[in-house]
């Protein structure tokens, strides 16, 4: 844990010196699979900032399309000089780095999706998940390699950064600044994203399971790590995930959460921060969608949250193109 107290030393010291600033959140893809329009990802931006990170890729180019016409872009103007669609100005110049916190493909497919016409951008992971991807993806037979890692010939159109665990990175031409903790997402390593800007900060979770279930504490652990934010107020927010609804039997989660989980993690937080997290925003991702008649597991999961929700925290329920405003 000396790692973890040494990072939050240094992100108090920053915060201390640097103004609140909040954070635009906009879904553009929400679903933990099926929905191949509509897949893990999250664009984050400080307020008053039109330059953001792309917290995983699951859907790109179709969240783009469907978040600006809900009006999410309505503050952003491309630039006379632009050659490019309204989509594209997004994509190139908002979009200023992705987070990826798994190699799984409801993470990444909008990634491999819109590489060909990309602007040069950093993907930020931890490195056993740049291994999987140039391993298994860019540069093997299913897609050219597009980063500056890996099997030749490479594109270079991305820029690998591997994280080391607790390490803040400042991400080049936003004023926001990342941390990635390890997950434990049913076997393989899965990434949280703790994004700072001035003294606030958000916390983005990538598939993982509770800490009962996967036998580890790497959520206890991030835990600690967030609680003195919790304790300042300055945590301004969680996205996580909860795929499924507490009908699901425990050896059959491969590695994520149901509302009951969810709850139970919540529950750790709030014991390890010693403080109330009554109001804190809590958007809920990665639903697994149904194909069975009646089925609505989106209202089932609301449901079970809202039943069990004795920490009071806000929950809501992402939807693609949606957009908020954590101050
Ligand atoms: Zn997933
Ligand atoms: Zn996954």
């Amino acid at each position: 844990m000396r790692l973890s107290v040494l990072f939050l030393s240094l992100f108090l010291l920053v915060a201390s010196h640097a103004r609140a600033a909040g954070f635009h959140i906009t879904v553009l893809g929400a679903r933990g699979g099926l929905e191949d329009g509509n897949l893990s990802a999250y664009l984050v931006r400080p307020e008053g900032d039109p330059h953001g990170v792309l917290c995983d890729a699951g859907t790109v180019l179709n969240g783009i399309e469907a978040a600006d016409r809900a009006g999410a872009f309505s503050d952003l103007r491309a630039p006379l000089s632009t050659q490019d669609t309204r989509a594209g100005f997004i994509l190139h110049d908002v979009i200023r780095a992705y987070l990826i916190s798994h190699a799984h493909l409801d993470h990444v497919a909008g990634l491999v999706l819109v590489s060909p016409d990309d602007a040069h951008k950093p993907i930020y992971a931890l490195p056993s998940v740049h291994g999987i991807l140039n391993r298994n993806l860019f540069g093997s037979p299913v897609w050219i390699n597009m980063t500056d890692e890996g099997t030749e010939p490479r594109l270079g159109m991305y820029h690998d950064v591997d994280l080391n665990v607790g390490t803040p990175v400042s991400v080049p031409d936003t004023t926001l600044r990342v941390t990635a903790w390890p997950l434990s997402h049913g076997g393989m390593e899965s990434t949280a994203f703790l994004i700072g800007s001035g003294s606030d900060a958000m916390l983005y979770l990538g598939d993982t399971g509770a800490d009962s279930i996967e036998h580890g504490t790497h959520l206890h652990a991030l835990w600690q790590a967030v609680a003195p934010l919790v304790r300042m107020h300055r945590l301004r927010g969680i996205i996580i995930e909860c795929s499924y609804d507490n009908a699901r039997p425990e050896k059959l989660l491969f590695g994520h959460l149901t509302p009951r989980l969810l709850l139970e993690e919540l529950r750790d937080l709030q014991r390890t921060a010693h403080a109330s997290l009554r109001g804190l925003p809590v958007l809920v991702a990665h639903i697994k969608p149904s194909l069975r008649a009646g089925a609505d597991p989106v209202k089932v999961i609301s449901d079970e949250l809202r039943a069990g929700n004795d920490t009071g925290v806000q929950f809501t329920v992402a939807e693609q193109g949606m957009t908020l405003l954590w101050r």
